[in-house]
């Protein structure tokens, strides 16, 4: 494949895969919030890094202490990690496909308390699912992969895409995002979704 073509090919599918699968990217304009939020809150949520995603914990750690301590000053945000996915507010995994209508950086998906996948626009969930794509991501500098890891997280709290903002953590890759770290939009969009 050509490098275009690669190229074109990558930023057709770092879109997130919602919870029931469908695309949800096409906005006129930038709304901060998926629609729902995390039931439980953001305030004491635990996390799980499976076996599979072992490799990114130092980044995935990285990740939530930039959202726990993002420089803008308070939020309820924190998040400790744990052994098991019992009861988990957000769980880690990784997966290794090449195929390119499946290649996207990593996805976010909304489960209820059954492990059920929900539609976030439309109701809250009990936990978040973030897969990484180990064949894609591993192509990125490792700080774009963490930046990455506080995309996802940000949508397992609720925020949607931020395309028109390159300063945005919620701009996508191929929507050239410029920062890998939390930013104050997204950190004021926290402390008004869970006010
Ligand atoms: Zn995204």
């Amino acid at each position: 494949m050509n490098k275009k073509k690669k190229i074109f090919a990558l930023i057709l599918t770092l879109f997130m895969v919602m919870g029931l699968g469908e695309n949800v990217f096409a906005y006129t304009e930038d709304p901060l919030f998926i629609g729902g939020k995390l039931e439980r809150g953001v305030s004491n949520m635990y996390y799980y890094v499976d076996s599979t995603a072992e490799g990114y914990t130092y980044l995935i750690n990285n990740a939530v202490d930039n959202w726990v301590d993002t420089g803008y000053g308070w939020n309820p945000i924190y998040m400790s990690p744990v052994a098991s996915n019992y009861a988990t507010d957000v769980d880690f995994y990784a997966y290794f496909n090449d195929d390119i209508n499946g290649s996207i950086l990593a996805k976010t998906s909304f489960c209820d308390i059954n492990e059920g996948y929900i539609d976030p626009m439309v109701k809250n969930w009990f936990f978040a699912k973030i897969e990484i794509n180990d064949v894609v991501i591993s192509q990125y500098p490792t700080d774009t992969q963490q930046g990455t890891i506080a995309h996802e997280l940000g949508h397992a709290f609720g925020l949607d895409h931020q395309d028109l903002n390159k300063y945005s953590i919620m701009c996508q890759v191929g929507f050239g995002r410029i920062t890998q770290r939390v930013d104050e939009i997204s950190h004021n969009a926290i402390n008004t979704l869970y006010n």
